[in-house]
């Protein structure tokens, strides 16, 4: 099998994890995903890269044979959109998670590349301009320390053999050790790592083999530890790189309120770039295929909340948790806040700070911004002045004021 038809067979199992800015749309699910040495540096001159011929690729693939090897667009943290390779290093595993395609006895095919393989499969992509980044994961055989060396080993010879500069973002493995990681860090632009569940006790009900707090908080806190007590110019590019981690959402009995505390805790305690919360899909010949299929809602409304924690200045008890703990599916969370606390005292826009601002339906933190750079200008007088600011008036209209009058009735201009 080459290298080509080796990415698709990997693909044709592998749910796309949503990865780097990813903004949910509704109706978006996709199967469970794989989790995520302090060795000699390979510096070589980059011009050593044309010694790797590149296996032919049609040049202009189309989006649909694009996405059966793996590639699909992602949203950089700064916005710039890019085709990125999610794949794994080998589609086999040991381990026994519930709800993973690639889980130990499942039957079908599995491939595994060598590091140089996937390197070069990769640069062969990226000189055809089917791919401009890497996310690398892998199934666990062995040990996660031992795949964890070979996924850093295909970060090493894509930056020091075949001199690629562009972005990669890196799985840590359950069970790598700390020196792994902290290599992991001066190869990836971001590394992640993920819980699948927000603590020991559902973790088991999802993947009895993996170790919540030994294998998979602690990778996050070494992260933390080294960017915190080592200079960024020992990461790649002179940045230490971003971390993220991933939830199964729907997979355990887990609460709203059971993640997005683990949520609010990691963005304190570890800086968290960003959760991620994937609705369980049963996997036919797995243990939970017969559960059934988390909505999509419930997904979107944890991605909500958690932007209104890492953003907006909320606190977890400002959430409008049910008494079950979870977050009502038939209402935006802000928009459940305001109704509670700003119906019957809206928010002047000519006087409130940042912070009161960003409470308001309808202005995020861009729309505060320039609410308050126009304000240092002139006063804003009706919809139209926030209209032009960004702001989507029609959801901050009931909750707000503009000079002292509340604006609801000229909801008619839009
Ligand atoms: S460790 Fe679990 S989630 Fe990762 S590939 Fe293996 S079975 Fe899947």
């Amino acid at each position: 099998m080459d290298t080509v038809d080796k990415l698709r067979t990997v693909s044709e199992h592998m749910g796309l994890e949503p990865a780097e800015d990813y903004r949910p749309p509704i109706g978006n699910t996709h199967s469970g995903t794989p989790c995520g040495h302090s060795a000699h540096e390979l510096r070589r001159p980059a011009d050593e890269s044309a010694r790797y011929a590149a296996p032919a690729v049609a040049p202009a693939l189309s989006d649909d044979k694009k996405r059966a090897l793996g590639v699909s667009y992602a949203a950089m943290p700064g916005g710039k959109r890019i085709a990125l390779l999610k794949t794994l290093l080998t589609s086999a595993c040991e381990r026994n998670c519930f709800y993973c395609p690639f889980r130990a006895g499942r039957d079908f095919r599995r491939v595994t590349f060598k590091p140089d393989e996937m390197a070069q499969a990769f640069l062969s992509l990226q000189r055809a301009k089917v791919a401009e980044g890497l996310f690398l994961s892998s199934g666990i055989i062995n040990g996660g320390a031992r795949i964890q060396d070979r996924l850093i080993a295909v970060a090493e010879v894509l930056r020091f053999k075949l001199g690629f500069k562009g972005y990669i973002h890196l799985k840590i493995m359950p069970g790598a050790e700390r020196a792994q990681v902290e290599r992991a860090m001066q190869l990836a632009d971001r590394v992640s790592i993920n819980l699948e569940a927000p603590n020991t006790q559902r973790l088991a009900a999802l993947a009895p083999l993996k170790e919540f707090t030994e294998e998979l908080v602690q990778p996050l806190r070494w992260v933390e530890e080294i960017r915190r007590t080592q200079p960024a110019r020992l990461g790649w590019n002179g940045r230490w790189p971003s971390t993220t981690t991933q939830f199964v959402v729907g997979g355990a009995g887990e609460t709203d309120l059971e993640l997005l505390s683990t949520t609010e805790a990691l963005h304190k305690q570890v800086r968290l770039a960003r959760a991620y919360f994937s609705a369980f899909h049963p996997v036919p010949d797995t243990p939970l295929e017969s559960r059934p299929a988390e909505t999509p809602w419930r997904e979107f409304r944890l991605y909500q909340s958690s932007f209104l924690l890492r953003d907006y200045g909320f606190g977890l008890e400002e959430l409008p948790f049910t008494q079950a703990g979870n977050l009502p599916l038939d209402v935006d969370p802000k928009v459940a806040w305001a109704q509670a606390h700003l119906s019957e005292a809206p928010v002047e826009i000519n006087r409130a700070d940042r912070q009161t601002l960003l409470r308001v339906p309808g202005i995020g933190p861009q729309g505060a911004e320039a609410v308050l750079a126009a304000r240092r200008r002139h006063t804003l007088r009706d919809l139209r002045d926030l209209k032009a600011l960004g702001v989507i008036v029609r959801r901050a209209a009931p909750y707000i004021l503009l000079n002292g009058r509340p604006p609801a009735r000229q909801l008619s201009l839009w």
